[in-house]
């Protein structure tokens, strides 16, 4: 079994490892955050497994997830279980991983590093996540409570906001996954904390692939920019004067004693990739015509099988 991270949408931040994977895989487990574009490029021989959320149906939860890797492992086949972005950073491929080895002793899990949103999403706008002089270090960080933990909740330490804050500065890029839902907390503490009200921020939806959407603003006013662009997930949260670096940022330089932004926020398109992902493609050798991604149908319905029985 191969834990395989996919990178943060983009096929052209796939590993050639994970590619080659893909392309001698029996059984691929997926969910949610892998894009089609991605998935268009698996053998078209292999078995799609849907293990995520459907519209109508609840989310898979994560024991749920674990028995159906159990269920796979079992049996003498390649099994690919892909993640967005790296497994092992916010991807519970840890988890999955523990589990794996902990009930199927005969079970091997090799790990496939991936691109991480941070890496992916912030290389591509041109924003540094270090840089001299600005940030000497970078915070991957997650906005979402751990399951069975509510916002009420007095565990103040299984709040991620509180931490965030707390080990929160200016000298550092703050990187934080999950974080559309926990957003106006998160602002509220950190400027409670004495972070500059027009410190510099953006809101990335579907970072590296062409339906990316950007919003740049400061962080007091991000969590009322990401509600009025209507932001979804997956969308990552950079925060911190780096931001200011990409070419794409539409303010001046930053100035910490400068009063907020005129306008309040701007949103941008990403750079569209379709050509991008065609050359990719002939260069990858793929059938283009089982895998082509104007087809609104981008599986051939019969490789995909949804197992709801568990
Ligand atoms: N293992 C993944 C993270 C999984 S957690 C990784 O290493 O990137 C899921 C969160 O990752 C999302 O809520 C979002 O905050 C972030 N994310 C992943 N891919 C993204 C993308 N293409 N654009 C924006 N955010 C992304």
């Amino acid at each position: 079994m191969y834990l395989v991270g996919t990178g943060p949408g983009d096929p052209g931040l796939l590993t050639l490892r994970a590619y080659q994977l893909m392309r001698s895989a029996d059984v691929v487990l997926y969910d949610r955050l892998v894009s089609n574009e991605i998935l268009n490029l698996v053998r078209p021989e292999a078995t799609l497994v849907y293990v995520g959320k459907r519209a109508g149906f609840h989310t898979r939860t994560q024991s749920e997830i674990h028995e159906l890797l159990l269920a796979f492992a079992d049996v003498r086949a390649t099994v690919l279980r892909l993640k967005g972005g790296d497994p092992l950073v916010f991807g519970r491929g840890g988890e999955e991983m523990d589990f794996l080895r902990d009930n199927n002793k005969n079970v091997t899990v090799e790990v496939v590093p991936g691109v991480t949103a941070a890496a992916g999403v912030g290389s591509e706008l041109g924003i540094p996540l270090t840089h001299r002089g600005m940030a000497t270090s970078v915070r991957l960080l997650t906005g979402h409570l751990r399951e069975g933990f509510s916002a009420n909740d007095t565990a103040k330490a299984s709040d991620p906001v509180d931490f965030a804050v707390t080990s929160a500065d200016v000298d550092t890029t703050l990187v934080v996954y999950m974080g559309l839902g926990t957003l106006p907390s998160l602002s509220e503490k950190l400027l409670a904390s004495g972070f500059p009200a027009n410190m510099p921020a953006v809101a990335v939806e579907r970072g590296t692939t062409v339906d990316e959407r950007r919003v740049f603003s400061s962080i007091a006013d991000l969590p009322e920019a990401a509600k009025a662009c209507e932001l979804v997930s997956p969308t990552l949260l950079i925060i911190g004067r780096t931001v200011t670096l990409s070419p794409h940022w539409p303010y001046g330089d930053y100035d910490e004693s400068a009063s907020p932004y005129e306008p309040k926020w701007v949103e941008q398109r990403g750079t569209p990739r379709g050509s991008d992902y065609d050359d990719w493609k002939v260069w990858l050798d793929v059938d283009l015509a089982a895998s082509d991604a104007s087809d609104a149908q981008h599986f051939v319905p019969t490789r995909e099988i949804h197992v709801d029985a568990f």
